[in-house]
């Protein structure tokens, strides 16, 4: 893997807690500060593709056709309406997938050897949008990242699973990528007004210290809004309490990236 850029892939295994929504908002904040970025959409519900405008029937070539190894990343990055940001899209193709390759030796690794594609390292970071479950999928963007975020609703069971995540993510070290990191940890969802979730905001750092990042995503209807327009939230109403938290959070990540290069 090399060091010229950052893999992160955005998984838990729950559905509805907000891995997209940071995928596009994390990239598009990125991306507004000049970084170049690239999000890969491995959902074959194709979320993020959706939110990020487009149409099923632009979507001519995508993650599917990657993982199988007929196109380049680059070939299937399409631009968005953001400047610096790409996505390669997602179809239903992908649910395929796992059957069609189950038997090969190499199915674990198919993104990581897509990526490890001169033209995947004009990219600064590369952000991949996992399902939300443990399949073929989320075994290949761990196998191919540096590193894993993951989004935690603030809501009571928010730890409940994250313990499975969390040896899931040492499995794959002791199998196939021994230098996958946690990127961190980012709190989602967050609503003041609900006693409760204050509460789980305590738990979650007392267990995860400084993994977690100091940035709360706040419950926006704004960036709930915001992928029926195609639009990140970010482009839609930059001025919303979730936009900035999401611009926050990305100058947090750049941080920490920095912190991490020094000691390296
Ligand atoms: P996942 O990818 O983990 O399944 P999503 O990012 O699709 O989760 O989010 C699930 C739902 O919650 C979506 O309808 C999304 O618009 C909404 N949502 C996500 N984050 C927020 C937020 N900060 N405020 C309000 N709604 C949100
Ligand atoms: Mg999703």
């Amino acid at each position: 893997m090399s060091e010229r850029n950052r893999i992160i892939t955005i998984a838990n295994q729950k559905g509805g807690v907000g891995k997209t929504t940071t995928a596009i908002n994390l990239a598009t904040a990125l991306a507004a500060i000049g970084e170049r970025v690239l999000i890969v959409d491995l959902d074959p519900q194709g979320n993020a593709s959706t939110g990020l405008g487009i149409s099923r029937k632009d979507r001519k070539l995508s993650s599917y056709d990657v993982l199988i190894g007929s196109s380049t990343i680059s070939e299937a990055a399409i631009q968005t309406a953001v400047p610096n940001l790409f996505v390669v899209p997602s179809t239903m193709d992908l649910l395929g997938l796992e059957m069609e390759i189950a038997q090969n030796p190499d199915r674990a690794y198919r993104l990581r050897r897509a990526l490890q594609n001169e033209d995947a390292l004009s990219y600064n970071y590369i952000l991949l949008d996992c399902p939300p479950s443990f399949n073929l999928l989320t075994v290949n963007a761990m196998t191919a990242a540096h590193s894993v975020l993951v989004p935690l609703q603030c809501e009571f069971f928010a730890l409940e699973g994250l313990s499975q995540l969390l040896e899931t993510v040492d499995e794959v070290r002791k199998t196939v990528n021994p230098r996958l990191d946690i990127q961190g940890i980012v709190l989602t969802m967050y609503d003041s007004r609900n006693n409760l979730a204050q509460q789980v905001v305590n738990d979650v750092r007392e267990h995860l210290g400084e993994k977690v990042y100091h940035t709360l995503i706040p419950r926006n209807v704004r960036v709930s809004e915001a992928p029926s327009y195609g639009k990140p939230a970010i482009l839609y109403d930059l001025k919303c309490s979730g936009s900035q938290a999401y611009l926050q959070l990305a100058s947090e990540v750049i941080q920490r990236e920095r912190q991490r290069k020094a000691a390296a």
